[in-house]
């Protein structure tokens, strides 16, 4: 049996794990860390990766795979940029990862490996096509076409939560209406708060929907309508069938996912509707730890 280290890079934490080749982990690590500091060098990234990773190393891991929000050259493992690291840009992480603790090592984006995830060990296994969303603070995107990978031909293919919706709400990017500032965890967030002035997270305000708080489903259907329409446009580009989500906000999903559905076949041109399934991850929170899993296995 050959094991890999798995290791998916959050805003505030780090995950890492040990997995066998069926996806089944045998230990697991979350650490409290950031990577996301402004002004953060590679080399200082590399070795806080690299004090993380080592510890965990044995004799039968036969490669680490990296899970990283950024945009990644192909296959390459060169991280081309992230957007919460604006001083690194074009630095080849897999093999300065590799140099540094000697065993093979891949890296790729994070939304794309909770993609690869999905399409290996969960709830769109052996689908030839598969486009997979994860719904957390932000919304991103990842594609599998022929059963590979699609990266884009400059690594940044499926900015999903960037996707034009509306007018108003300012993105982080800059832009205006992005999907991301209206159907994201914090958008949902952000929609209960405007109206109640009260703060609560996505699963609290969930939890008020059920308990029968208009306000608290409002802001989750608001979402899901979002994301009906960004679904449409995206299908009506690449004609698939089945779309997974992972990530926090689908703890809401019997609200999400009729708004969603009923959203996305309004919005479809006839010939293309009701073809399409959405479903939940099977995977939990492990879709994207699994798919850097699944990158190292190739290695
Ligand atoms: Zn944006």
């Amino acid at each position: 049996m050959s094991y890999v280290l798995a290791a998916d890079i959050g805003g505030t934490n780090i995950r890492a794990a040990i997995v066998d080749a069926e996806g089944s982990i045998l230990t697991e690590q979350r650490i409290e860390a950031t990577l996301s500091e402004p002004g953060l060098s590679a080399e200082e990234m590399l070795q806080r990766i690299v004090n993380i990773v080592q510890p965990m190393l044995n004799h039968n891991i036969k490669a680490v795979g990296l899970g990283f929000p950024g945009f990644f050259r192909g296959t390459s493992g060169i991280l081309a940029a992230s957007p919460n690291l604006p001083e690194i840009k074009e630095f080849a992480l897999a093999d300065a990862l590799r140099t540094a603790i000697n065993i093979p090592v891949a890296a790729q984006n994070d939304a794309l490996c909770a993609a690869i995830g999905e399409h290996k060990f969960g709830a769109g296994k052996d689908k030839q096509n598969l486009f997979h969303i994860t719904l957390g603070t932000g919304v991103g995107g990842g594609l599998i076409l022929n059963h590979a990978p699609w990266t884009g031909e400059s690594g940044m293919a499926m900015e999903f939560g960037h996707l034009h919706v509306a007018q108003e709400r300012l993105c982080g990017c800059g832009l205006h209406g992005c999907l991301e500032t209206y159907a994201s965890a914090t958008a949902v967030c952000n929609r209960y708060y405007e109206v109640t002035n009260e703060q609560h997270n996505a699963a609290h305000i969930y939890q008020l929907a059920c308990d029968g708080n208009n306000i608290a489903k409002d802001a989750i259907t608001q979402a899901g309508y979002y994301l009906g329409i960004a679904i449409a446009e995206a299908i009506k580009l690449l004609d698939l069938h089945t779309v997974t989500i992972s990530g926090g906000l689908t703890g809401a999903w019997p609200i999400l996912h009729p708004i969603m559905l009923e959203t996305l076949n309004k919005r479809l041109i006839p010939p293309l509707r009701n073809r399409v399934e959405i479903l939940p991850t099977s995977l939990g929170d492990q879709a994207g730890l699994l798919g850097a899993a699944a990158i190292a296995q190739n290695q």
